[in-house]
């Protein structure tokens, strides 16, 4: 942990949760983006922010969803101007699309033809 970082975002906070807005003794800074070990590269005053323990808890399990989330945090970017980066949310899979994408990488140019023939 970066302790410029932290200190720029406790200082941001001002005792106050980042999502829900209430003043908490209970803050801990939350890594918007990171993960998978870049933790430390993404590591900033602008993919950090504090949350307090239920909204920390809440934003990891992505409850109640991750576009609730999302919109949370895009409204915390805007308020400071940041750059945006929304979490994935998962979609159903268009299987049909999917394999329309893949078969022809898969099986080569004359699948790919067979399928723009047939469409
Ligand atoms: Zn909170």
């Amino acid at each position: 942990m970066n302790k410029a970082v932290f200190k720029a975002v406790e200082d941001r906070a001002g005792g106050r949760c980042e999502a829900c807005g209430f003043l908490r003794r209970d803050l801990t800074l939350d890594h918007w983006e990171g993960g998978n070990g870049r933790r430390r590269q993404h590591e900033s005053v602008e993919t950090c922010w504090m949350l307090c323990t239920r909204c920390n808890r809440d934003r990891t399990e992505n409850d109640p969803s991750a576009e609730f989330w999302n919109r949370i945090r895009s409204a915390h970017c805007d308020r400071y101007g940041y750059p945006y980066v929304p979490h994935l949310v998962k979609a159903p899979v268009n299987m049909a699309a999917v394999a329309e994408k893949v078969k022809p990488r898969i099986l080569g140019d004359s699948f790919g033809e067979l399928v723009k023939r047939k469409a």
